[in-house]
């Protein structure tokens, strides 16, 4: 399809599902104003993000990546009233943030956000679980030790999610980026794809959406 029309339709979807109210829009002003990095999740992959968490009757649910809590916000959206996300993030500031975006979101009670390096904070996280879903976006390199605890985390029927399957175009070597996080991608989407516990595909929808469900 011509790139002209492909953007325009995904503008036309954004717009149709995915307009950000007053709270979701203040994420970025605050992220902003903090000097936080633009990298979080659009805001049609946070539709995405929501279908499928509730299609998959999800109630607790970890986080790993939270910056200023975007994306976290579309999720905890998307729990019910006594479900639970639990946010993982090694940055202080960037938790700092994200809290001050849970509260003002009235969302304190149902997210949290623990501090520390993730893989850390999974290994405690497993005495937690079986949880319902993940949703994986920090450090690209990590991703196929994310997806390794996932799958022994997840229950039966749960959802595997993470951001960034596509790596802007590095994940086919349409763009440049260091071969670490390629490998680490290429092995995570190559997983999704062949491992029998796992039904797994990416949506094309912004920079990838990889999608799997725990057999
Ligand atoms: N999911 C967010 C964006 C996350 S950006 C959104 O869409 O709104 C990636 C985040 O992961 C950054 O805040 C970074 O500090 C954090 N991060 C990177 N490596 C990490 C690690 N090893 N453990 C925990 N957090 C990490
Ligand atoms: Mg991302």
């Amino acid at each position: 399809m011509d790139q002209r029309i492909h953007d325009a339709l995904v503008n036309y979807t954004r717009d149709l599902y995915a307009g950000e109210d007053a709270v979701l829009q203040a994420v970025h002003l605050e992220a902003d104003e903090h000097g936080l990095p633009r990298i979080h999740i659009r805001p049609e992959e946070g539709r995405v993000l929501q279908f499928l968490t509730r299609l998959a009757g999800v109630k607790t649910m970890v986080e790993i990546g939270t910056l200023a809590g975007y994306s976290g916000l579309w999720l905890a959206r998307a729990l019910p009233e006594d479900g639970r996300l639990i946010t993982l993030e090694q940055n202080p500031e960037h938790a700092e943030v994200a809290r001050h975006t849970f509260e003002r979101a009235g969302l304190a009670g149902r997210v949290e956000v623990r501090l520390g390096a993730a893989l850390d904070l999974l290994r405690d996280l497993t005495q937690e679980g079986p949880f319902d879903a993940v949703f994986i976006d920090a450090d690209k390199g990590s991703y196929p030790e994310y997806l390794t605890w996932a799958i022994e985390n997840i229950r039966p029927g749960g959802l595997i999610m993470a951001h960034n399957a596509f790596l802007h175009g590095a994940v086919i070597g349409m763009r440049e980026r260091n071969a670490r996080d390629i490998n680490a991608v290429q092995t995570f989407n190559r997983r999704l794809a062949d491992d029998v516990r796992l039904l797994g595909t990416i949506i094309p929808v912004g920079d990838g959406i990889a999608a799997a469900i725990r057999l």
